[in-house]
């Protein structure tokens, strides 16, 4: 069988190593792929071209000498190798996407239609700002809204993911500090507290501005103290990046009086506001004394991750950093709406922005699909679809809570159920393992092995989006996969995924040296 240089076999349809269940590689309706570049050839094109007319060149000896070497397929061959690698996708309109830590919820049609409407989707950035006055209304609203939502007096809208968002709003923090420093000198400030269970995007854009990190430790419980804080205080303490709710999928019970410490101590409050889908309509994160938060727009109003993407990332601001917010942002004036780019050519009202993230006015599909996503709902609505994400959290902790172990206890969670591995004991079974067999029965794994103060970490966010139909089948399922494990059928899991179309990969090499350039066999 002819292989390319991977171990790959260069024809399609042969069996693979991984599945060689068939004599095709095939399985059920399934078809194994392969490369692009493995069944196409170059002198094969999907199209019928007129000859090149007899030319000169005019490339002065620059040109190409050797053929370029693309793989020319037919059409219904394209549309074939596509559609069966697409199948091996999974996706949020596949099947439950368990993964805490990262909504994935059902990203509505409705979004999708707005988004492509003409006069959203077909937008230049570059267009006079009197043809765009809709998308900039839009952009008012939906800023509107999510100040509402939050309690907070402004909105920076542009960063363009979570990660983004948070080095906005410790930018934001930072132009704070640097302006007292100006107006009253006393030192900067070089230290940010980050708890122990924070995802590591906190510790990573504190770091990327040349904060150092003190790291507070968690109480037994999962939640952290304010004592804890208070004790880690200190002068050239910038700020906290803490997660509410955390994690751990709990709602940090001591908020409010850790951000009243942290002010004490001249620092900022920033809110890691991932997870706000547990909240929205509930509570306001204003109330609880927040500097800075960004909302992953992906994440709580629709738009999943992996559902498409790009993300968005806006940072709610509280009255202390309104004036250092990036640029651009919209205002209203009498001659319409207006989108300020720069400052130096206005009259500033107060305002330093820290300077601008983005090159234009960030993500415009987010902000169509997140505004739909709102104003579809209503207040109701969205505050109904925060309680069922929390209910439907504490449903599968119930019906998993006799054969998992919780690492807090037994006590309601938020909008994430978290397990550990101690229950896996004895079994030669790891967290990891489990997780494969669950691709065996159909289904994503949740997150694992995060948050890292938890030993085998399994933590599971099923989102108000499923049914109890769906939640039924899946505590079904990892009840048995459990039951299996707790029997002595280690196998079961050591072997997994078995029906997957390939194996066990070696994710880190896959990582650390990606081959992102295909290599003939046949080349020397
Ligand atoms: C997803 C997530 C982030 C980062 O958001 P991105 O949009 O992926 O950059 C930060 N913190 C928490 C808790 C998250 O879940």
């Amino acid at each position: 069988m002819p292989m390319n240089t991977q171990g790959r076999p260069t024809q399609p349809g042969e069996a693979t190593q991984s599945n060689a269940a068939t004599f095709s590689g095939n399985s059920g309706l399934d078809h194994e792929e392969a490369l692009i570049f493995e069944i196409g050839s170059a002198n094969k094109s999907g199209v019928d071209l007129p000859e090149i007319p007899a030319h000169t060149q005019r490339l002065g000896g620059l040109e190409r000498r050797a053929p370029i070497g693309l793989p020319g397929l037919s059409e219904p061959e394209t549309m074939r190798h596509y559609v069966r690698l697409s199948r091996q996708n999974y996706a949020i309109d596949s099947g439950l996407y368990p993964l805490g830590s990262c909504t994935m919820k059902h990203n509505a049609r409705l979004n999708e239609k707005m988004a492509r409407l003409p006069g959203f989707g077909d937008l230049h950035p570059l267009q006079p700002q009197k043809t765009v006055q809709g998308a900039l209304i839009l952009m008012e609203m939906l800023a509107g809204y999510l100040m509402e939502l939050t309690g907070m007096p402004a909105v920076a809208l542009s960063p363009k993911a979570g990660a983004h968002g948070e080095l906005c709003g410790m930018l934001a923090i930072k132009a704070a500090h640097d302006a007292r420093v100006a107006r009253e000198g006393g030192a900067k400030r070089s230290v940010v507290l980050v708890p122990e269970s924070a995802h590591g995007t906190n510790p990573a854009t504190a770091a990327f501005m040349g904060y150092s990190v003190r790291s507070i430790p968690a109480r037994d419980d999962g939640t952290v103290a304010v004592d804890a804080v208070q004790a880690a205080l200190s002068p050239d303490v910038a700020a906290i990046m803490l997660t509410n709710p955390n994690t751990c999928g709990l709602f940090e019970p001591e908020v409010v009086a850790i951000a009243q410490a942290v002010h004490d101590a001249g620092a900022y409050f920033y809110c890691d506001g991932a997870n706000f889908n547990a909240i929205v309509g509930k509570v306001r994160p204003g109330d609880l004394g927040i500097d800075a938060m960004h909302i992953n727009l992906h994440k709580t109003f629709s738009t999943p991750h992996g559902g498409g993407g790009p993300g968005s990332g806006p940072v709610v601001l509280s009255a202390a950093l309104a004036p250092y917010a990036p640029l651009p942002f919209v205002i209203k004036e009498a001659a319409g709406y207006r989108l300020v780019e720069d400052i130096t050519r206005e009259s500033g009202e107060g305002r330093q922005p820290f300077g601008r993230l983005t090159a234009f006015h960030g993500q415009m599909g987010m902000f169509v699909r997140a505004l739909t996503y709102m104003l579809s709902h209503g207040a109701d609505g969205m505050r109904a679809a925060s309680e069922d994400a929390v209910l439907n959290a504490n449903y599968i902790r119930v019906g998993l809570r006799d054969l998992f172990s919780q690492p807090f206890g037994d006590r309601p969670c938020m909008h994430e159920v978290l397990f550990d591995d101690s229950w896996l004991k004895g079994t030669g079974i790891t967290t990891l393992d489990f997780a494969k067999a669950m691709i065996d029965e159909g289904y994503h794994p949740m997150t694992m092995y995060f948050p890292l103060v938890v030993h085998g970490a399994m933590l599971i966010e099923p989102t108000e989006s499923e049914s109890k139909a769906s939640l039924d089948q899946f505590i079904g399922t990892l009840g048995a996969l459990a039951s299996a494990a707790k029997s002595g059928d280690a196998q079961r899991f050591t072997e997994a995924p078995r029906f997957a179309p390939r194996r066990r990969l070696d994710e880190t090499k896959a990582a650390r040296e990606p081959r992102l350039v295909y290599t003939s066999p046949t080349s020397p």
